[in-house]
């Protein structure tokens, strides 16, 4: 299934791709996953958008639409793949069209409140992503991941001044693409602020799994 997940930053949208996975046993792609690996690795790719994520703000239209294609070129991707912070504005939604066809776009329905206490007490792990929170989903063994061992850190665009910006720019550049995809009749919604559990029954609910 071709599944894009939209909505503002800390709406679960990582949470939930790392249950749907094994739900519609497709790839979760996530360009900010994708871009902080080349941070850590220091490439090139890393090296031009540090700066330009640290501050809350977008990578570039082309740079990201050129990354996507590539990324949904690879044999894992043929069948289907859940889309997890791309597209983010509606030039990468138009290019996106041209190569590839998307059935759904899940729309992560959330009031602020609920994404900046989420983003307040966000952990993630350096080596394989995983979200924990420090109030809601602790790991077992502090700053260690459940999952792989990796270090539990807070990204840096998840400080209080990058959150406000990451905000802005998800109402001014990010939101339109609700009424862009509404009008295409491929839009669902699902409340986002319950447990992931929940939600998970939502996300079975509204794609009728
Ligand atoms: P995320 O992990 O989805 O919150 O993304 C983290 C950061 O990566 C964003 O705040 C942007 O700086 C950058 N980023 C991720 N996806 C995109 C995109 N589709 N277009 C532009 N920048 C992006």
């Amino acid at each position: 299934m071709k599944l894009i997940f939209l909505g503002p930053p800390g709406a679960g949208k990582g949470t939930l791709a790392v249950r749907a996975v094994e739900i519609v046993g497709c790839p979760h792609i996530s360009t900010g996953a994708i871009f902080r690996e080349a941070i850590a690795a220091q490439s090139a790719l890393g090296l031009k958008v540090k700066a330009i994520i640290d501050a809350g703000k977008l990578v570039d239209d082309d740079t990201t639409i050129e990354l996507v294609k590539e990324r949904l070129a690879q044999a894992d991707a043929q069948k289907g793949y859940i889309l997890d912070g791309f597209p983010r504005t509606i030039p990468q939604a138009q290019a996106l069209a041209q190569f590839s066809v998307v059935e759904k776009v899940v729309n992560f329905d959330i009031p602020d409140s609920g994404v900046l206490e989420r983003l307040g007490g966000r952990r993630v792990c350096r080596k394989c992503g995983y979200n924990f929170h420090t109030v809601f989903n602790k790991p077992k063994v502090a700053d260690v991941c459940d999952h792989c061992g990796g270090e539990v850190y807070t990204r840096d665009d998840d400080r209080p001044e990058a959150v406000q910006k990451r905000l802005e720019v998800y109402r001014a550049q990010t939101a339109p693409l609700i009424d862009f995809y509404r009008q295409q009749g491929i839009l669902v919604d699902i409340d986002a602020s319950p447990m992931v559990d929940e939600i998970v029954v939502s996300f079975k609910r509204v794609l009728g799994l």
